[in-house]
């Protein structure tokens, strides 16, 4: 078992900025993660990241990882599998190791919740996506399919319109829940979008590539529409079933933290998308990242000094 000081669940920009302060607050720090950059690296161009002009999320996320690498802290690219309380510490179990560490920020963001039907899976990447940024390429002179009724699926229609051949909209209920602004810029659209409300996608078809998709209506009616790509703007999902089952999260999942990303169980923090933040932006979490780094560090000060940490606030 590998012994360490701090344990981030996480190589988003929440992560990697809580490993940049609490290694430079002398702890000893491994960030765990499924993957380097996490959801910014789907930021074409980021333009509101203060200290940087139009950089892409990814070399964004890249600088961050040096500096993390810099400040001393190890990053391990592997999935978490479970924490639970050992003693004083944290047991994290990954699909490779296990850590004991004295504490814990999780970080680990959000997934997008997906269309939930069978061959999902075969075609992500290969003309399904979750974000317009994706695959801006797709829409060129194509039909294409657009699920998801909020202001996400709408922005993208309202950016991509123009290009694309036709665009089928894909909506579960009977209404749209994008904003007012976002409503009438859709009324402003050319006529090549089809708006199906009560639908939502049965089947993808298509073998290497997308070729087309079966919809459903609240009648039961099938119907095959000929698409060549997908965008999935159904939402998030917040997975937290790996968690300890008395840490507090909200309706949503989301863990619940207080202004210094304490959540409610002794030395574990959390930062960025995965907590009840509001705003979901990169630099949110990695503001909020380098507040959960600093928390930990007092409450591994406290702990050493043998002072009460509720009292300490
Ligand atoms: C398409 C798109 C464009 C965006 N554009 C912008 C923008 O222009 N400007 C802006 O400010 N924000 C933008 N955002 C939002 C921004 O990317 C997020 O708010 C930000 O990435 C949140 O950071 P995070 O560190 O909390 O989570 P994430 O970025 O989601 O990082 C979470 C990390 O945890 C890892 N992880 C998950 N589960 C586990 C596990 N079990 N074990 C180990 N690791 C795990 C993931 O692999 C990932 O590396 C955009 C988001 C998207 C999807």
């Amino acid at each position: 078992m590998n012994s360490t000081d701090l344990v981030i669940i996480g190589a988003g920009a929440a992560g990697m900025s809580a490993a940049i302060f609490a290694s430079r607050q002398g702890l000893k720090t491994v960030v765990v993660s499924t993957d380097l950059g996490g959801q910014t690296n789907l930021a074409h161009v980021m333009e509101n990241y203060p200290g940087i002009q139009e950089e892409s999320g990814v070399r964004l996320m890249l600088i961050m990882a040096t500096q993390v690498k810099k400040n001393g802290a190890e990053i391990v690219l592997q999935s978490v599998q479970n924490i639970a309380r050992s003693g004083e510490n944290w047991q994290v179990t990954t699909n490779h190791d296990v850590f004991s560490s004295k504490a814990v920020i999780l970080a680990f963001g959000k997934t997008p919740s997906g269309l939930e039907i069978d061959n999902e899976k075969d075609f992500i990447g290969r003309g399904l996506c979750y974000s317009s940024q994706e695959e801006e390429g797709w829409w060129l002179d194509q039909n294409v399919a657009v699920v998801g009724s909020g202001n996400s699926a709408a922005e993208a229609i309202i950016n991509h319109a123009t290009k694309a051949k036709k665009i089928y909209w894909v909506v579960r209920g009977n209404q749209l829940k994008c904003n007012a602004i976002n409503r009438r810029l859709i009324d402003l659209l050319p006529n090549n979008l089809n708006l199906l409300f009560n639908h939502r996608i049965m089947a993808i078809n298509g073998k290497e590539t997308i070729e087309g998709i079966t919809v459903i209506a609240g009648d039961n009616k099938k119907t095959k529409l000929r698409v060549s790509g997908i965008l999935s703007a159904t939402g998030y999902r917040w997975q937290s079933e790996w968690l300890p089952e008395n840490l507090i999260r909200d309706q949503s999942d989301r863990i619940v933290v207080d202004n210094d990303q304490r959540t409610n169980l002794p030395g574990l923090f959390a930062a960025g998308d995965v907590t009840d933040t509001n705003y979901q932006q990169t630099i949110i979490a990695a503001g909020d990242g380098a507040k959960a780094g600093l928390t930990a560090a007092r409450y591994l000060g406290c702990r050493l000094a043998n002072l009460d940490w509720g009292k300490d606030k």
